[in-house]
């Protein structure tokens, strides 16, 4: 019905026919679903420490609200730039790190161009790069979950795509990659290689040593897991200048509000408040890991804030369910390529999880 032309209205009474390759992408949904323990989302436990709002308050009332904002957030790159030891030339900020991706494609992406992605990984990296209308090559994670170079090589050969997500640590497996094995990917990507760290602070080691302004590494970070700032939807890169700069004439004008600005220079000055939480959630993440080996349920060790586990004898909807019954909910990730009767479980608070762990028990009994 639909037809490749624009007019002539489309399937449900549209003016319009949407374009046809939207068709080809699906929804990206995580249920909101009413219950007391929410470890489905991989947000910190935690909100931010009080000190926070109260600073940022402060700064709020010192915004001028009839003007636009900084349109190349200054001073929120400096302190990046500054966290990070980097220059402000190389960070990008926008809304969420989701955007930070949109951005990457409409800039590197588009028709004619194409990204690979490694699953089971981050299902945005694809859904992101087909609503920009670029072409996505998946690759196919090694039996451990782990990148595989000799599969990387038959993706990048056969493709050349314009830019290569690594997810590392890997949402949802928790695996984070070594150093060698980016390395190895950068000597031979053919285009841009986006390193994923949404759950970098997790891990033993980040790439950010390894971006430079002639290099090909670009790292995204997040404020919305170890920040305790998802609602804030605030997200960044450090990348070479040059893709920096390219970054701000695909982004709209002003796409990044005054509050925004203000919140992420306020929350990197309690990096220590933030640091305490992450070794918090490690220590709670060792609990959990060491729980679930006792119970009849696979797991893969993790580097982030969450658990990836199967149960071995009871279907992932059921196993689920019977967490929804005891008002505990995580995330189903039995449908992902590769993932077949997968859950994840985010690191909650000590009492969460402590819920979680004997919810768990009891359907798994
Ligand atoms: C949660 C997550 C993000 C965060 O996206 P935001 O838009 O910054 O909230 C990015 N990448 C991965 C792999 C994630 O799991």
């Amino acid at each position: 019905m639909s037809g490749g032309g624009a007019t002539g209205g489309g399937a449900g009474g549209l003016p319009v026919a949407p374009r046809d390759d939207l068709a080809l992408v699906e929804g990206y949904h995580s249920p909101q679903v009413d219950v007391e323990v929410r470890l489905n989302t991989n947000e910190a436990p935690l909100p931010p420490p009080a000190g926070f709002v109260e600073a940022l308050a402060d700064e709020v009332k010192r915004i001028a609200f009839n003007r636009y904002p900084d349109r190349s957030a200054r001073d929120l790159r400096a302190a990046l730039a500054e966290l990070h030891g980097v220059k402000a030339e190389q960070i990008f900020a926008a809304n969420g790190s989701n955007e930070v991706i949109q951005c990457l494609l409409l800039a590197f992406g588009g028709p004619g161009r194409s990204a690979a992605v490694f699953e089971p990984t981050y299902l945005l990296h694809t859904h992101i790069a087909k609503i920009t209308g670029t072409q996505v090559h998946t690759g196919r994670r090694a039996d451990d979950l782990s990148l595989d170079l000799a599969e990387f090589d038959r993706v990048n050969s056969a493709h050349r795509p314009a830019v290569t997500f690594i997810c590392s640590p890997n949402n949802p497996t928790g695996r984070s990659e070594s150093r060698e094995v980016i390395e190895a990917v950068v000597g031979r990507a053919a285009g841009l290689v986006v390193v994923d760290e949404a759950y970098g602070q997790f891990a033993r080691w980040s790439a950010l040593p390894l971006v430079s302004d002639d290099g090909r590494v670009v790292v995204v970070r997040t404020f919305s897991k170890t920040w305790s700032m998802a609602a804030n939807r605030l997200g960044y890169v450090v990348a070479p200048a040059g893709v920096v700069s390219v970054l701000e004439e695909v982004a709209l004008p002003y796409h990044l509000d005054s509050v925004k600005q203000a919140a992420g220079r306020v929350a990197l000055r309690f990096r220590a408040e933030m640091e305490a939480r992450i070794a918090g959630v490690v220590e709670e993440r060792g609990r959990i890991a060491a729980r679930l080996s006792e119970l009849d349920v696979q797991t893969w060790p993790s580097d982030a804030n969450f658990i990836l586990f199967r149960p071995l004898h009871q279907g992932p909807k059921e196993v689920w369910s019977g967490l929804v019954e005891r008002s505990v909910l995580v995330r189903d990730c039995s449908g992902w390529p590769g993932l077949e009767g997968c859950l994840r479980v985010t690191v909650g608070t000590p009492e969460e999880n402590g819920r979680f762990l004997s919810a768990l028990t009891e359907v798994l009994a």
